[in-house]
């Protein structure tokens, strides 16, 4: 038995790819997170109007990080988000809370998820650039707020995208609003080179979200506790799943390896 779970261990070890985010693996507290645009947007050099943006956040949420059952996460397309005469959102340089170089006009730090296009050359240094992704306010270790900027600059390659590959890139930003960095895994959503078409996350995509936003079981005393009750420190930027999820696996393989052990002893009985 300890042999199978040694090599359980080895699996659930080795098994992930995904990165976070931030390097003290924030994420929202609250588990339904609204997701809008920006009313003063304008999209023209994106290829899009702003409805036609608004449209795509459906598609790219529940297509993707609404599908998971072992995510405790529900993201909700809330439509456009009245900013008044505010146009920083499309013009201005968006900054980390940590970031020192940060000093020209800043967007201000948001709540929720709040998507706009924007064209400023700091965000955007080239057309290739096709979005920018930053939580930009944070209480303690969790996100506030992120900003999805898509790159309105004149000469956009988003623009040249289709709409399917308009939406995995939608789907690919929010992944990091969320709390998500990129996967070496060539068959994730996150994954860190061009993307393409992407019709569902990858299994990677699936272990980052559930680690993150890890569902808890109230009702049948098996593990309780949300990822803001972990005692320990989070694992560093790239270094696999949350501790709780780490440990939930641990017992599961636990609990597998003594099922196993047992049925081998058996079979060998009859053998
Ligand atoms: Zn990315």
């Amino acid at each position: 038995m300890k042999l199978i779970f040694l090599i359980f261990l080895f699996f659930i070890n080795s098994a992930f790819a995904y990165t976070l985010n931030n390097n003290f693996g924030a994420t929202f507290k609250k588990r339904k997170v609204n997701v809008y645009v920006t009313s003063t947007t304008t999209c023209a050099n994106a290829g899009l109007t702003i409805y036609e943006l608004q449209d795509l956040i459906s598609p790219a949420i529940n297509d993707f990080w609404n599908t998971v059952p072992t995510s405790s996460l529900q993201l909700k397309n809330a439509g456009i988000l009245d900013v008044g005469s505010d146009t920083s959102y499309n013009d201005n340089e968006l900054c980390s809370f940590t970031d020192s170089a940060c000093t020209g006009a800043v967007i201000p730090a948001v709540k929720e998820i709040i998507i706009a296009c924007n064209d400023n050359t700091t965000n955007f240094d080239s057309n290739n650039i096709l979005a920018v992704t930053i939580p930009n306010n944070f209480k303690g270790r969790y996100i506030n707020g992120s900003v999805v900027l898509i790159n309105n600059r004149n000469g956009s390659a988003f623009k040249k995208l289709t709409t399917k590959e308009k939406i995995s890139v939608l789907a690919h930003e929010i992944g990091h609003a969320i709390g998500l960095g990129h996967s070496a895994e060539s068959a994730a959503l996150m994954y860190y080179k061009t993307i393409g078409t992407r019709n569902f996350l990858g299994q990677d995509d699936i272990d980052g979200v559930s680690a993150l936003y890890p569902v808890t079981f109230d009702g049948c005393g098996l593990f309780k506790g949300s990822i803001g009750d972990m005692k320990g420190p989070l694992p560093p930027k790239g270094k696999g799943p949350s501790e709780e999820y780490f440990w939930t696996l641990v017992a599961l393989g636990f609990i597998a390896s003594a099922s196993l052990s047992k049925l081998l002893k058996r079979f060998r009985k009859y053998a």
